[in-house]
């Protein structure tokens, strides 16, 4: 991929994230979708016949006259990324001419990869292993494993040129004059209603501890349970058993 074709996928992110006020990650790829006017069409929502010609044309998502179809049979986050390849080709406006090159799919591949995981936005996330970069950004191992490389990349070019006017313009976008800061996820904890910035959870520190203790006793309940029918299966009989009762009274 040349500095040109970088510079273009770059500004179509950004293009994408102001038109559709995109200011939190990971955002719904269906709405973005349908922002641009495109619905999407899973695969098993077909007739056998239909979904067997989709399953011809690719294996993940195709576009036409305005539907994206996308093959529901894969795990999630490579559906959003299928999904976001989609919107490359229609952002970076390929033609079905262009398509049969290589160029352009490798263009879609680097936007889906960027507007999913921007550098910028990884560098403010702390996600520093492909394992929180899949968590953090829904995207699959491998995915995020390229997503990760690029980051180094990109964060060398800003230590040794400095920050371009694209990265700039990146950085204005989603930094927040209010809170004074580079903000790139609002939630809303679902349990306690507190507003979560740059948060990589779902749940705010103080309900997340809740939740945690809450599993823990859960699972102390379950193992107990398995331990006491584990404990009756191996009880000693006769002899052995009542030297057990002397010494352990009624517990079994
Ligand atoms: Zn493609
Ligand atoms: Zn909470």
């Amino acid at each position: 991929m040349n500095q040109q074709q970088q510079n273009k996928i770059d500004a179509a992110v950004l293009n994408v994230f102001s038109t559709c006020k995109v200011r939190s990650l990971p955002f719904s790829c269906q709405e973005l979708l349908s922002f641009y006017g495109y619905s999407c069409i899973p695969y098993n929502s077909l007739s056998p016949e239909k979904q067997l010609a989709c399953t011809t044309i690719s294996d993940d998502a195709f576009c036409l006259n305005h539907t994206v179809y996308y093959n529901s049979n894969t795990a999630p986050f490579r559906i959003r990324f299928s999904l976001m390849h989609e919107l490359g080709h229609i952002c970076l406006r390929h033609t079905s001419v262009s398509g049969k090159s290589q160029s352009p799919e490798q263009e879609a591949n680097a936007f889906a990869s960027l507007i999913l995981a921007p550098r910028m936005v990884i560098h403010y996330s702390g996600c520093r292993t492909a394992e929180d970069l899949s968590r953090v950004f829904q995207m699959t191992f491998e995915a995020s494993g390229y997503a990760l490389n690029d980051y180094y990349r990109w964060y060398d070019h800003i230590l040794r040129d400095k920050m371009s006017p694209l990265d700039k313009a990146m950085y204005l976008h989603f930094y927040d004059s209010e809170k004074k800061r580079f903000v790139w996820n609002r939630t809303i904890c679902p349990d306690c209603q507190s507003e979560l910035i740059n948060h990589s959870s779902c749940r705010c520190p103080e309900c997340a501890r809740i939740e945690k203790e809450q599993k823990a006793l859960d699972a102390r309940m379950i193992a107990s349970q398995y331990s006491y029918r584990d404990w009756e299966t191996w009880l000693p009989e006769g002899f052995e058993r009542a030297e057990y009762r002397y010494l352990y009274g009624d517990m079994y």
